[in-house]
């Protein structure tokens, strides 16, 4: 945290926001913006990566204003009754006048501040396309040589071992990448010609589809993946308006 202690309203922060994030050219599973609406002025964001109980907990602890995550609520097809751990959720958020503010594949998508952009950066892959629905998959390269090779930097870098599908020995070749749960999109990431694949989940039938077309598959972490779009979004946030800013993980071995 800085010691800087300008405020600025909230409204001013969800506009600012939906246009960094041009959040309405996706289509998505949960709305992207202000969630649930919080106190006006705000000086202090507390990011992370699911708006989970202790995340909240925390930014009570630390005088947030704002709780900024790339997993928020409301999500379609979910149980809209505010009864359990939603309901202690919410009454949190509400309690504290804590705004809660959500951006889901808006934050996947951002060329520089988004998971998928920073995911790269941090795994030294260059940037030479994009693949799959909504353009959200990523298409680089990588200076590593074989697959082993790419899981070691994968696991210096998100500090986890990644799952690997392949042979360790495989060449490394136009690598493909989604953060999170993309493991459906591997399809599309061999159809756009991948030797290797990174998603943060893999499923049953997916070890399968990798095994069978020869492509490698490194499942690297739900949550690891994804650390680092909301970071460099509050990190802008923080920059742009003289506010302060702090990323909690709450780890998740998922
Ligand atoms: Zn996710």
């Amino acid at each position: 945290m800085t010691d800087k202690a300008h405020t600025v309203h909230r409204d001013t922060l969800e506009k600012h926001l939906a246009s960094t994030l041009d959040i309405n050219r996706f289509r998505d599973y949960c709305p992207n913006g202000m969630q649930i609406e919080g106190r006006a002025q705000v000086s202090t964001i507390v990011s992370g990566v699911t708006a989970s109980q202790a995340l909240l907990e925390a930014a009570v602890e630390r005088g947030a204003d704002l709780v900024l995550v790339h997993h928020g609520y409301f999500w379609r097809g979910e149980d809209a009754r505010i009864v359990g751990t939603r309901q202690r959720r919410i009454k949190t958020l509400l309690a504290h006048e804590l705004n809660l503010f959500a951006y889901h594949l808006p934050l996947d998508a951002h060329p520089v501040m988004g998971n998928n952009a920073q995911l790269g950066k941090r795994l030294g892959l260059s940037d030479e396309g994009r693949f799959g629905e909504q353009e959200l998959g990523w298409l680089g390269h990588s200076s590593v040589r074989t697959v082993g090779e790419l899981a070691a930097i994968v696991a210096q870098a998100l500090g986890r071992e990644p799952l690997v599908v392949g042979d360790p020995a495989q060449p490394v070749s136009t690598v493909a990448w989604c953060t999170g749960a993309a493991q459906n999109a591997l399809s599309e990431a061999i159809a756009a010609g991948a030797s290797v694949y990174l998603s943060g989940e893999i499923s049953e039938p997916t070890v399968h589809l990798a095994r069978e077309t020869g492509v490698a598959y490194l499942a690297c972490g739900h949550h690891a993946t994804e650390r680092y779009g909301v970071q460099a979004l509050g990190e802008h946030l923080a920059q742009e308006f003289g506010i302060r800013h702090e990323f909690i993980d709450i780890d998740n071995p998922v």
